[in-house]
């Protein structure tokens, strides 16, 4: 499949693709993933990412386009991918629009998470991260907590709270969300490539996409 994952923060885009991966090879791309990466490796472009995510803000399209030329190249891509927190402002998706054309990649569609303004909140203040950068689970202290002990199930590294995650840079970041990524859902209406999902369970959710591929 070759799919775009668009949704506020918190809106599961994260699950949805994990989930996603298992059922037929493709790779998920979080933009967000590869940063905080890079951010802990100390590399150039994490160190150019890291004040603006860490206070809630877009890190620059010029950067996040580099880094996404590159990946979309892979060989791993050409079996299938789900885009995972990118494309996330109109420049990024007019970009990836040209980027498309040039590698010869026809999208399946763009798949929209629709969540309750409140069940975001929740889940937000509610999230635990993997420490390790190789790994990166995701925990939610309610309904999907991680060992006893805070420790990861799968690696057995600390999970934490992301720096991103405070009240205040949540705040901000749903309001970056609404101002920059929301007019997307508009683009690719336009497109006409835009299939909208209320997902409250990502189970669900991951259902009807797989439904969608096939019809
Ligand atoms: P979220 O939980 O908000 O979806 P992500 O893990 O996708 O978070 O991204 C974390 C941070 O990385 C963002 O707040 C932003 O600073 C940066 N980031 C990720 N993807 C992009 C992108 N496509 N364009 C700009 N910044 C991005
Ligand atoms: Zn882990």
């Amino acid at each position: 499949m070759k799919i775009i994952l668009l949704g506020a923060p918190g809106a599961g885009k994260g699950t949805v693709a994990k989930l996603l991966t298992d059922y037929d090879g493709s790779v998920q791309i979080s933009t967000g993933d590869i940063l905080r990466g890079a951010v802990k490796a100390g590399t150039e472009l994490g160190k150019k990412a890291k004040a603006y995510m860490d206070s809630g803000d877009l890190v620059p399209d010029q950067l996040i386009m580099e880094l996404m030329k590159e990946r979309l190249a892979e060989p791993d891509c050409q079996q299938g991918f789900i885009l995972d927190g990118f494309p996330r402002t109109i420049p990024q998706a007019e970009a990836l629009k040209g980027l498309m054309d040039e590698l010869r990649i026809r999208l399946d569609f763009v798949v929209s998470l629709e969540v309750p303004r409140d069940v975001i909140l929740d889940r937000l203040t509610t999230r635990r991260t993997c420490s390790n950068s190789d790994c990166q689970e995701i925990y939610n202290i309610k309904s999907n907590p991680p060992l006893p002990d805070g420790t990861c199930k799968k690696c057995g590294s600390p999970t934490i709270q992301r720096d991103d995650e405070t009240e205040a840079a949540i705040q901000y970041r749903l309001e970056t969300y609404a101002k920059k990524t929301s007019p997307l859902i508009e683009f690719y209406q336009k497109e006409g490539l835009l299939k909208q999902f209320a997902s409250l369970n990502s189970k669900d959710t991951v259902e009807a996409v797989k439904k969608q591929l096939q019809a």
